[in-house]
């Protein structure tokens, strides 16, 4: 299967590796590929373990799992990568509602490992409602990481 994170690779040589934890993330755009592909595969503990150690805190895996269960995760499109900050575009299904979450996100080194502090949301918007015979909306992004393209909504990345 191709990389959620819209790499084009295949996922055992991309994200994987370091959802496994084969590899530490050597960048943050390394690190918020992976935790999107980690959302889209549905495995909140990692989402939850790459978060800081002061924001784990405040978090539980069962809250992380259960908006990774909700959401279909179709695309990801990095707009901006620096040295401890993404901005990103996630586009997501929740409901039969394609949404768009854009975010800055900053990241900072803790043990040598790459952790996810905060970001700041600039978009979350609802961008259509789709049919269960659309063409599925995945079709609408090339970072797409969906085997079906062209397929209908329902039997591509509909629940
Ligand atoms: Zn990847
Ligand atoms: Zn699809």
């Amino acid at each position: 299967m191709l990389c959620p994170c819209g790499s084009t690779l295949l996922f055992n040589t991309c994200c994987q590796l370091f959802i496994t934890q084969k590899q530490q993330a050597n960048t943050p755009e390394q690190l918020m590929r992976s935790r999107f592909s980690a959302y889209a595969i549905k495995d909140g503990q990692y989402v939850f373990d790459t978060y800081g150690a002061a924001q784990r805190i405040k978090q539980s895996v069962s809250e992380i799992q259960l908006w990774a269960d909700e959401c279909q995760w179709l695309a990801l499109v990095i707009h901006e990568s620096g040295a401890n900050t993404v901005e990103f575009s996630a586009y997501y299904v929740v409901d039969n509602t394609l949404c768009e979450l854009r975010e800055k996100s900053n990241f900072a080194l803790e043990e040598n490992k790459w952790r996810y502090i905060d970001g700041e949301i600039t978009v979350h918007n609802e961008i259509a409602n789709i049919k269960r015979n659309e063409l599925c909306p995945c079709n609408r992004y090339p970072t797409a990481w969906s085997a079906k393209k062209g397929k209908k909504f329902k039997h591509c990345c509909a629940k």
